[in-house]
Order: C-alpha cells, then sequence, then structure tokens
C-alpha cells in the first residue's frame, strides 16, 4: 500500500472522545465533554419540528448558506456588536469547526506559521498542520492565564501569518479585557496578521462581564475571521450549524474551501437557526442566569474539595489545579474509576509547557442533579 497522508495518520483520537467513552465504560458522571445534558428550550425543538416538516426545507441550501440566515446573522452582528457584515461576507458551517478548518485553509499556505495561545482548543493545531503550517505556542501561565505582548512579540517571524484567539476561552474560562484585545490587535496591525476568533462562547460571560468580538477593535475587521455557532448559545451541540464572517476576499477563499467540504450545511435546522436568531434578544438574558447559577454552584462547592478551583469568568468550563504532586492522565484516571466522575486532562490542550498536566478541565453544563452528584462525589 502506498503512504497514506502523513499527517492524518500522526492524529490520535480526540481527547473529548477518548474520556466520553472510558466514562460510559465505567458509567462515570461525564463532566469531561463540553456539552448541556439537559434539554433545549422545546420552543427552539419544535422550530426544528415545523422546519423537518417543510419538504422543500429537506434539500440543499445554497452553499453560502440559508439566505434567511445570512440575513438574520448580518442583522444580529449589527445590534449585539454594532459590526457590520454585509451578506456576502457571512457564510453558513457545518459547526465552528468546519468554519475553522476553511478559515485556516483559506488564509495558509504550507510554510507559513500560526500562533497559539496554549492551552488550545485542539482542532487549530490540527487544522494549521494539515494546511502545513508551523504552529508556535505562547504559554497563557496559570492561574491568571494572562496574555503577555512580550510573550507574543518574541514567537512573531516574517513567516508568521495567522493568530488564533478564543474568547471567552476553553478551558480556561478567561474573558480577555479590552487591554488584552488591544494588545492582540496591535500586533495583528504593526506585523499584518489575520486573526481567527472563535467566539463559540460569546454569551456565556459571567459576573455581569460582556463579549467584545476583536474584529470591532479599530483596523480589525479587515483582518478577521469571526467565527461562532448555534450550539453552545441555544445548547444544541449535535445541530452543528455555524459560520464565518470576514471581509469579501478572505470569505471568496473560505467559501471556495466549504462548497468542496460540505458544501452546504444541514438545511432544516438553518431554517429554524434563522428563527432562534430573531428571539435570542429574549433568549439571552435567561439563558446566561441558568449557566451563571450553575457556574457558581460549581465553583463554590468545590472550594471544600481538595482541588483548588479557578473561578471562571466565561464558557461552560472551570480548571481545577490539583494537589502537589498528581499529573492530570492518572488523576482523571482514577478519578473515573473510584469516584466515578469524568473530566478532561488539559495536558491534551499543551504543546509545550507542562502545566496542564497539574489541572483537570470540569464541564458544569449539567443538570442541577448531575451537578450535585457529581460535587458529592468530589468533595
Ligand atoms: N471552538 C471551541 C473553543 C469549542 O469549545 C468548540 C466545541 N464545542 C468548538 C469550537 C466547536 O464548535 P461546533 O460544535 O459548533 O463545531
Ligand atoms: N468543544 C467541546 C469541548 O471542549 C468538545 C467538542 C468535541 O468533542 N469535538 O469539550
Amino acid at each position: 500500500m502506498k503512504e497514506l497522508n502523513r499527517i492524518a495518520t500522526t492524529f490520535k483520537e480526540s481527547i473529548f472522545s477518548e474520556i466520553s467513552r472510558t466514562a460510559n465504560e465505567f458509567q462515570a458522571i461525564n463532566l469531561s465533554q463540553g456539552f448541556p445534558n439537559f434539554h433545549a428550550p422545546e420552543w427552539l425543538l419544535e422550530l426544528a419540528r415545523e422546519s423537518v416538516n417543510e419538504n422543500h426545507h429537506n434539500q440543499y441550501s445554497p452553499s453560502s448558506g440559508n439566505n434567511g440566515l445570512v440575513h438574520e446573522l448580518s442583522e444580529y452582528y449589527k445590534r449585539f456588536y454594532n459590526l457590520d457584515y454585509q451578506t456576502n461576507e457571512i457564510t453558513v458551517t457545518a459547526g465552528c469547526t468546519e468554519a475553522l478548518y476553511c478559515a485556516a485553509t483559506a488564509l495558509l499556505n504550507p510554510g507559513d506559521e500560526v500562533l497559539l495561545f496554549e492551552p488550545f482548543y485542539d482542532s487549530y493545531l490540527a487544522i494549521s498542520q494539515l494546511a502545513g503550517a508551523k504552529a508556535k505556542f505562547i504559554t497563557l501561565e496559570k492561574p491568571e492565564f494572562k496574555i503577555n505582548a512580550s510573550a507574543i512579540e518574541k514567537n512573531i517571524t516574517n513567516k508568521t501569518k495567522v493568530i488564533f484567539l478564543n474568547n471567552p476561552h476553553n478551558p480556561t474560562g478567561r474573558v480577555f479585557s479590552h487591554e488584552e484585545l488591544n494588545i492582540i490587535a496591535g500586533l495583528a496591525i504593526k506585523h499584518d496578521l489575520f486573526v481567527i476568533s472563535d467566539e463559540v462562547y460569546e454569551h456565556l460571560v459571567f459576573d455581569g462581564k460582556r463579549h467584545t468580538p476583536i474584529a470591532t477593535l479599530e483596523g480589525m475587521k479587515e483582518r478577521t475571521f469571526t467565527l461562532s455557532s448555534l450550539g453552545k448559545t441555544f445548547g444544541v451541540t449535535g445541530w452543528k450549524i455555524g459560520w464565518a464572517c470576514g471581509p469579501e476576499v478572505m470569505t471568496k477563499a473560505l467559501r471556495n474551501i466549504h462548497q468542496f467540504n460540505v458544501f452546504c450545511a444541514n438545511h432544516p435546522f438553518q431554517f429554524a437557526a434563522a428563527k432562534a436568531l430573531q428571539k435570542i434578544d429574549q433568549y439571552i438574558p435567561e439563558f446566561k442566569k441558568i449557566y451563571e447559577d450553575k457556574k457558581n454552584l460549581f465553583v463554590n462547592s468545590l472550594e471544600k474539595s481538595e482541588l483548588k478551583i479557578i473561578k471562571p469568568e466565561g464558557t461552560y468550563f472551570a480548571m481545577a489545579e490539583l494537589p502537589a504532586g498528581k499529573s492530570d492522565v492518572d488523576f482523571c484516571l482514577e478519578l473515573i474509576k473510584e469516584k466515578g466522575v469524568a473530566a478532561i486532562p488539559p495536558s491534551a490542550f499543551y504543546q509545550e509547557s507542562n502545566e496542564g498536566s497539574k489541572m483537570l478541565r470540569f464541564c458544569f453544563a449539567k443538570d442541577n442533579d448531575t451537578l450535585n452528584r457529581a460535587i458529592e462525589r468530589l468533595i
């Protein structure tokens, strides 16, 4: 047999699949992979049912997305962030995962370099490598996980092309401040870099914080892909409806990849998504309150445990520092087998620093009964 793709064959099973499988095997409470175990709002599910019943919704949409959804997205960015994305600057994708893949491959050539803040969401490295790019890592040091200008600048070379930003940040729960976003923007402009900004947790921000898309900063819209998805905001990770917004020239390249990748995202749920976006203004306060309560329940309760919880500012994850001398993978397996609780060992999100091996990531997007049972086992 001839040699298979050299990069694809180096990838391992994702840590999310691995730990969820192990959690099921030992019937552990699964606080690992990020998805809610409770029902999405009934009105949203009804929109999906109604949509599937319309026969013509069950065929392909235009490759760039259902016109109604693209229009609603354009309105949404204006209303929420005063960001003016025209319909030719928006592409509907199969979740944010596909948006990330298309954005990276639309920008990168073999030999380019990308900057990743570690801990990083696992797909960033894989898609950069597939595009033939080399990744450089900037460690956000625990427990503050702050962005620091000199740490970024010393990794910039004349080959650097893309900065991946995830804000609010999985797995640390950071919501980067204006100052931190300004550092990234300043360096992106100074060195003429693109930013791929993954904002899937944009509405999961706590304690009165607000999310700021980096594209709203002066000089940034023209060099940024703003990505997000319906999965987190509406609690429907399986719908896989996401999107990518960016300047027309960048969008054209992204659409070229998207059309030969999936052609279009699933159409019936695009109709439902368009209607859901019409209701998002009323829905968000209630959504935030549900998650803020869960965050408080989990974080406050874990203060009594041997795990030192790092309070998240956003997302539905919380990192916890392990007792000295423990390592994440062993601790994680012990926790699954002995206490029946699964979490993610964050070393999977690091390439350079070994800080990840001193923590665990918990997902608190679970119904209160599940959370309370897990807390009982953890404290
Ligand atoms: N980016 C981040 C930071 C994530 O945590 C996730 C996982 N849910 C995704 C992207 C993937 O989003 P989607 O499920 O819409 O593909
Ligand atoms: N985003 C989810 C997490 O961080 C996982 C998504 C996936 O399994 N690919 O847990």
